[in-house]
């Protein structure tokens, strides 16, 4: 079941401390098929609808490169969230759990992740496909997907680092 802000039975809500924007700064917009909460996936699937995600001023010339990877990882701020339920019942059954065992978009600092595929680089406009947010949500981030990442500056001695 899908939740708009409402607090089910056996969920525990907290009184949050006052937020603060840890000097964030949203880089662009997402735009999706979803207007509502109801209607958006759960997560999103590699073979989902195109989505676009357009980069502000003065962030464009850093998409420089993003083209050569097939994948993205894609952090964006799920901007109608509440942020102030420690357990959540996903279900509403009746049931709950901690809002850190769960990808929830309920979450004191919302952040929601994705993959998505890559389709297209146009100036400051990216089609993509694989998200879930709904239409206008704010974008936080773009990275290449770690798995196609290979560091670009020397090792470290930490990266030989094994064990105890
Ligand atoms: N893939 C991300 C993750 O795992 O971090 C987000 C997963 S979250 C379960 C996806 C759900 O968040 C959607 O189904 C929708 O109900 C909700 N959602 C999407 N965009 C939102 C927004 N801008 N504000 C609040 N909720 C949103």
């Amino acid at each position: 079941m899908v939740r708009e802000n409402e607090i089910r039975p056996s969920e525990v809500a907290v009184e949050p401390p006052p937020a603060t924007d840890a000097g964030l700064v949203f880089i662009g917009r997402i735009y999706s098929p979803w207007t509502s909460r109801l209607k958006a996936p759960r997560q999103g699937r590699q073979d989902g609808p195109l989505c676009r995600i357009e980069i502000f001023d003065p962030w464009v010339p850093a998409l420089d490169g993003i083209g050569r990877f097939e994948r993205l990882e894609v952090l964006y701020w799920l901007h109608l969230s509440r942020r102030d339920l420690v357990r959540q019942s996903p279900a509403n059954d009746g049931s709950a759990r901690g809002t850190f065992a769960l990808r929830s978009p309920v979450r004191p600092n919302p952040i929601g992740t994705s993959i998505v595929s890559l389709v297209e680089v146009n100036g400051p406009v990216l089609l993509v496909r694989g998200l879930d947010c709904l239409d206008g949500t704010p974008l936080l981030d773009l990275k290449p997907d770690r798995t196609l990442f290979t560091p670009i500056a020397p090792p470290q001695p930490g990266d030989f680092e094994t064990g105890d």
